[in-house]
């Protein structure tokens, strides 16, 4: 398997030149990008058919991320949802405990290769951010991390982490102070910097080339575990669930899987507080197309077209918009997207713990809890594979905030 695949029969085609997956996508940029994400688009083409590219990247994932991540049969899980058998991908295993750092590496390697000297990313939980920082360090670039002040309050293991990578750590204090503010301010940079700095774009999110990118250098998830399944048990997953902020562990979970249309595939995004404006962050639930960070997608915005509030207890799902392939295969029906609340995620955050030995990041919790449900009504022989996309660890302090506990940091 090689780490950027171009030949996977299993992959669909899209999305086409100009970026679209069907309307969704694009590039709503200013003129002062064209040039650097044209020069992103052919560098990263021409990456993934240089052998010695693919190598690299494959050396690393193996040697310092410790691909492949194994799948895992959830057995006491199992029995608790009383149907279908649970398995988790597990990516929590990864070094630096996520699946982000399958497309920090690749981004690293490309800036290197477009002989940039600098990098800059943004962050909502900070695990974005710690992946980001951990490539620099590796490669021994400068890295400068965007982070909501608020989010900076409650993911302060992570900051610490890049800080001690040596990257520098920018809180921002513009508008709700989270992940969509990251943004903003990580644009208004590169805007500025843009001849020497690459942006490392931590989801499925932002003008082409980003979506598509971002969802190959992920899919190394879902090519592992469709194959883990058909070593381990000889045949695929009935379902396939993950969790939905941005989108980058769904799509890169359920891109080999699109063309197997006997696998049903569920995004489950962050449905908060209630379904009411300003107490979610499900924009393929309860928003409208519109254009956020870039490009065309589905995005929570008011009555004027303006962005909305967003709310979601987990820092990773906190974001108004989502990646345009999303939007895509939500509307052509390939992917069933729900949501999970606050409460619930929560709640499986201490089943899972107590249940499994495993502390999931509050993301994957929202993911593990729809997959129980869904695994509730199906039979025993049935198998519910889901995308542990983190580690709990980083949740650990906030939890106890949210429970009157004392910080245990
Ligand atoms: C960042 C993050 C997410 C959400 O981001 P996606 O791009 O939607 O994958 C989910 N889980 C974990 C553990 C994360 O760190």
């Amino acid at each position: 398997m090689s780490a950027v695949d171009q030949h996977n029969p299993s992959a669909s085609h899209l999305p086409d030149k100009h970026g679209r997956f069907g309307d969704f996508g694009g590039r709503f940029v200013p003129e002062t990008l064209t040039r650097a994400l044209d020069e992103l688009e052919s560098e990263y083409e021409s990456a993934k058919k240089d052998p010695d590219f693919q190598r690299q990247l494959d050396e690393l994932l193996k040697s310092f991320v410790g691909r492949p991540s194994p799948i895992y049969h959830a057995k006491r899980l199992s029995e608790k949802a009383g149907g279908a058998q649970i398995w988790f991908k597990r990516e929590d295993l990864n070094h630096t405990g996520a699946h982000k750092i399958n497309n920090t590496l690749g981004q690293a390697l490309l800036t290197i290769r477009m002989g940039k000297q600098r990098v800059i990313a943004e962050t909502g939980a900070g695990q974005h951010g710690v992946a980001t920082a951990t490539a620099c360090a590796h490669f021994g670039l400068p890295c400068v991390v965007y982070m909501g002040a608020e989010d900076v309050r409650r993911q302060k293991p992570n900051v610490f982490s890049m800080k001690l990578m040596g990257a520098e750590v920018c809180p921002v204090t513009s508008g709700s102070k989270t992940l969509r503010d990251a943004v903003n301010e990580a644009m208004r940079d590169w805007m500025a910097s843009v001849e020497n700095t690459h942006y490392i774009i931590g989801s499925v999110i932002g003008p082409h080339p980003f979506p598509m990118m971002v969802r190959d250098f992920q899919s190394v998830i879902g090519r592992e575990a469709r194959q883990q399944c058909l070593d381990v048990m000889q045949r695929l997953p009935d379902t396939v669930v993950a969790c939905v902020g941005g989108g980058s562990n769904a799509a890169g979970m359920f891109y080999p899987f699109i063309e197997d249309s006997e696998v049903e595939l569920v995004g489950v995004e962050a449905g908060g507080l209630s379904s009411a404006p300003g107490q979610n962050a499900s924009p393929l639930t309860h928003g409208m197309p519109g254009v956020l960070h870039g490009s065309y997608s589905y995005v929570l915005q008011d009555e004027d077209g303006q962005t909305a509030p967003v709310h979601s207890v987990s820092a990773g799902l906190d974001y108004p918009g989502v990646g345009p392939e999303h939007s895509y295969w939500k509307d052509s029906g390939r992917v069933r997207y729900t949501e999970c609340q606050d409460g619930q995620a929560l709640e499986m955050f201490d089943t899972v713990a107590r249940t499994e030995g495993i502390l999931p990041a509050l993301e994957t919790s929202h993911a593990i809890a729809k997959a129980m449900e869904i695994a509730g009504e199906m039979d025993s022989h049935q198998v519910v594979l889901v995308c542990l996309s983190g580690r709990g660890d980083k949740d650990a302090a906030e939890i106890a905030r949210l429970k009157g506990l004392e910080d245990p940091t």
